[in-house]
C-alpha cells in the first residue's frame, strides 16, 4: 500500500515542489490550496497521475479528507511581507485556525504532521545566527506581526497536541528560500530584482542594503523536510542555508548573473525588517544529517532561467485576480 500524505498550500512555491518529491518518492499526494496566493499552474504538470488529487479548500475554514491518511504537510499560507500587509487577517487564520483544523485531522487519522514554521519567529533577533533556542525579538503589533505571531502560535498549538494528546508532530524553522515557481510580483527580494532585470528598470534596495540574508535552493529545502519528516524529532528545526549576504552584495550578484544595465536605487526599510539573518543548522546536521548542497551561484542560474522561460506578459502583471476580492479598498 502506497503512504498517503496531505499537503496543503499545494499550489504554492514549496508546496508544489514537495507535491513533486512525494510523488517522486511513490506516495499518494493529496494536494489542497485556496488559489489566494497559490497558482494551479504550479501542479498542472500532476494532474495526470493517477497518484495526486487537489481539492480547492480554505483550510482555515474546515479541513475534510475522505480515506486514511499518514502523513500530513502543513504549508498553506502567504509567505511574503507584502502579501501579510495585503491579506493579513487571512495570514493569521490560517497560521491558527488552519493549522487547529490540521491538527485535528491528523489526530483523527492517525497521521504525522510536519507544520512549516518559519525564521521570523526569531523577529529582528539579537542572537545571531539564530539557533532553536533562541526566543526571538518579535513585535506582535507590527507589520510583520500577523505572520510572526500566527507561526508562533502554530508551534505552541502544535507542541500542545503532540505533548497532551500524543500527535506525531514535526516543526520545520524555515529560511529565505528561492527557486523556479517563486511568485514574479510578490514583493519579495529575489523576484523583485530579477523581475526589474528583465524589465531594464532599477533595482530597488530597500534601507541602505546592509541588512543580510541566508538563501536557501528549494531542492535542499525540500530535501531537508523530507527528512525531517522521516525523522523522530518533534522539537524545532532550523532548515536554511546559511551562507549569509547583504542585500546590496545580493543586488550586485544579481546585475552580474543578469548582466543588467541598471542601478540601484535606494527606498525607506520597510517596518521591522529583520537587520541580520542566518540559521544555525547543527541541529539538521546532527539529527537529519542534511546540510544545504547547491550554493547560490548554481541556485540562481536556474532560478534566472525559469523566470525567463515565463510568458513575457507576466513579467508586466501586477498581482493574482484571486488576491482582488479579499484586499481592503
Ligand atoms: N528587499 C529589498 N528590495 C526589494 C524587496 C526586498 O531591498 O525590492 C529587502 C527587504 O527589505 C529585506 C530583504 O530584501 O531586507 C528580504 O526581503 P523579502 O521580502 O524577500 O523577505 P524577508 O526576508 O524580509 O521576509
Amino acid at each position: 500500500m502506497k503512504k498517503r500524505v496531505l499537503i496543503t498550500g499545494a499550489a504554492g512555491f514549496l508546496g508544489s515542489h514537495l507535491c513533486d518529491r512525494f510523488l517522486k518518492e511513490g506516495f499518494n499526494v493529496v494536494g489542497m490550496d485556496n488559489l489566494i496566493t497559490g497558482d494551479l499552474k504550479n501542479i498542472e504538470h500532476l494532474y495526470p497521475s493517477e497518484n495526486f488529487s487537489f481539492y480547492n479548500c480554505d483550510v482555515s475554514n474546515f479541513v475534510h479528507v475522505p480515506g486514511e491518511l499518514d502523513y500530513i504537510m502543513h504549508f498553506a499560507s502567504p509567505a511574503s511581507p507584502i502579501d501579510y500587509l495585503k491579506i493579513p487577517i487571512q495570514t493569521l487564520k490560517v497560521g491558527s485556525l488552519g493549522t487547529h483544523n490540521l491538527l485535528g485531522l491528523a489526530k483523527a487519522k492517525k497521521a504525522r504532521i510536519l507544520v512549516a514554521s518559519t525564521s521570523e519567529v526569531y523577529g529582528d533577533p539579537e542572537v545571531h545566527p539564530q539557533p532553536e533556542d533562541y526566543w526571538g525579538h518579535v513585535n506582535p503589533i507590527g507589520p510583520r506581526g500577523v505572520y510572526d505571531e500566527a507561526k508562533r502560535f502554530q508551534e505552541a498549538i502544535t507542541m500542545a497536541y503532540h505533548r497532551f494528546h500524543g500527535l506525531e508532530t514535526r516543526i520545520a524553522r524555515i529560511f529565505n528560500t528561492y527557486g523556479p515557481r517563486m511568485r514574479l510580483n510578490d514583493g519579495r527580494v529575489l523576484p523583485a530584482f530579477i523581475g526589474q532585470a528583465l524589465r531594464g528598470e532599477d533595482f530597488t534596495v530597500f534601507g541602505d542594503g546592509s541588512q543580510t540574508r541566508s538563501f536557501c535552493y528549494v531542492d535542499d529545502l525540500v530535501e531537508g523536510l523530507y527528512r525531517l519528516l522521516l525523522s523522530d524529532y518533534p522539537e524545532p528545526v532550523n532548515i536554511g542555508n546559511p551562507d549569509e549576504i547583504s542585500i546590496k552584495d545580493f543586488a550586485e550578484e544579481i546585475i552580474n548573473l543578469t548582466g543588467a544595465k541598471t542601478k540601484i536605487i535606494y527606498k525607506d526599510l520597510p517596518h521591522d525588517d529583520p537587520k541580520k539573518r542566518r540559521p544555525e543548522i547543527g541541529k539538521a546536521k546532527s539529527i537529519l544529517s542534511w546540510e544545504p548542497k547547491i550554493d547560490r551561484s548554481e541556485g540562481l542560474k536556474i532560478t534566472l532561467d525559469y523566470f525567463k522561460s515565463l510568458n513575457p506578459d507576466d513579467l508586466y502583471k501586477k498581482e493574482h485576480k484571486q488576491f482582488d476580492k479579499y484586499i481592503k479598498r
